[in-house]
């Protein structure tokens, strides 16, 4: 089989794949194998030492049946708009799946922040939204943050779009920071939430979260709170984290057998997301090459990073002894490692169930922004706990009544609410 590494084919064949399995209606097909609308704008920035940059940005509003389109904003110098595709469509299943009432979207801007300075950055995202503004809205497309983008970027684009429409418009971004219209708990909502379907499933497993031991790749937002989720809500260990080091321009594993402390991590851990390895070294961590992750003897293995992780050559890496992955990144494996861990009997918790906790408390900041109104940290991670507990559920009945694969399941809840949307709309 062709080995894929192109972010949209693999959403494409994933989407066929289940559509073949649930013998879907060929015009419900053809409406969701490709984004129904996608934006493309260069954009002109002002640099610190007075030249011009312009950067690429995208767009992509992948399905909006259920509700206005929903996802983050990616700055990666790796961006094209065939991953700003796939993360639109997979968004699309996650608000499904998750069960909240919103479409998917996703945007891009081919960019490394960290070589950016925080008043280029500001220019960058105020241009960002200059350009698509009237595109995106509370009622029609709903920007948050996603790898390379912050609250403070977001708090920078909602006033962006507040000036250009002339009203204070809290609703038209989420992941705001706390105080400018964002929701308490959003900062930790995807990583718990990747806990508490990793704590769904030790259940139905019937493995002893006590006892369980976890590596994670990345140690950005989802991954550090799934690391603190993973000790503090689950009771086991985290051999592992990783992460990119901008200076060396590579990443590294910090291993710690008997545990890493995912505070102490964080509090040597640079803005741009690289641990500080000298004192990572003094506190007795081990440095070791970026892929070490995941070939760690643990149970459960969470990567947090980004997509094509798990691939047919780093599939192979994996100990017998995992039992279970959580993809908290979007599209981490690949249909081909996909078949071998069927194989070998891994359970796999999809990427659109998993990491669904972010857009899950996004949606409750949409809510709290409409109602002018806020919720208490512990109300807002009791409702996200509901949530995902419900959508783990239902995709674990799917599972097991069509005897099918986790992700096949959750594709097939998702396209399913789709499908339904679309036919009460008489769009179908
Ligand atoms: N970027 C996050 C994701 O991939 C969150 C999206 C959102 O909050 O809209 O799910």
């Amino acid at each position: 089989m062709a080995v894929s590494t192109n972010a949209f084919e693999m959403a494409q064949r994933q989407f066929d794949h289940v559509a073949d399995l649930l013998n879907l209606d060929s015009q419900v097909r053809e409406i969701l194998r490709w984004p129904l609308r996608e934006y493309h704008f260069r954009i002109p920035v002002r640099m610190d030492d007075g030249s011009i940059r312009v950067f690429q940005g995208f767009r992509v509003q992948h399905n909006d049946a259920r509700g206005p389109n929903k996802g983050g904003i990616r700055f990666h110098p790796a961006e094209t708009v065939d991953t700003v595709r796939a993360l639109a469509t997979w968004m699309t299943w996650k608000c499904a799946v998750a069960d909240i009432p919103l479409g998917g979207g996703k945007g891009g801007v081919i960019v490394d922040p960290a070589t950016l300075t925080d008043g280029e950055k500001e220019r960058l995202v105020r241009g960002y939204i200059q350009s698509i503004w009237k595109n995106i809205g509370p009622r029609n497309d709903v920007p948050a943050p996603d790898v390379g983008t912050t609250p403070q970027m977001m708090g920078w684009m909602m006033d962006e779009y507040s000036r250009l429409s002339g009203e204070y418009t809290p609703g038209v971004i989420t992941g705001k920071p706390v105080g400018g219209g964002g929701s308490l708990g959003r900062t930790e909502a995807t990583g718990y939430g990747v806990i508490y379907t990793i704590r769904e499933a030790l259940k139905h497993l019937q493995m002893d979260g006590s006892k369980s031991l976890a590596a994670i790749q990345g140690f950005g937002n989802v991954a550090q709170y799934a690391a603190i989720g993973f000790i503090e809500l689950i009771g086991g260990k985290v051999v592992c984290v990783s992460c990119w080091d901008r200076e060396d321009r590579t990443a590294y594993t910090f291993t710690k057998e008997d545990g890493v402390d995912p505070h102490f991590l964080m509090s040597i851990t640079d803005q741009y997301g690289s641990i500080d390895k000298a004192k990572a070294k003094d506190a007795g961590y081990k440095i070791e090459d970026g892929g070490a992750w995941i070939s760690k003897d643990v149970d459960v293995l969470i990567p947090s990073a980004l997509e094509g992780q798990i691939n047919a050559e780093t599939v192979k890496l994996i100990k017998p002894r995992v039992r279970v992955i959580a993809e908290g990144a979007n599209g981490p494996t690949t249909p081909e490692a996909d078949e071998v861990l069927k194989a070998n009997g891994v359970f796999v918790i999809p990427d659109f169930l998993c990491n669904a906790g972010g857009v899950t408390v996004s949606y409750f900041e949409g809510v709290q922004n409409d109602m002018n109104y806020y919720w208490t940290k512990q109300e807002v991670l009791e409702r996200l706990d509901t949530k995902m507990t419900q959508a783990f559920q239902s995709v674990l009945d799917m599972a097991l009544k069509e005897n099918v694969f986790m992700r096949d399941a959750a594709y097939m809840v998702a396209i399913a609410r789709v499908a339904k949307a679309m036919e009460l709309r008489g769009w179908i």
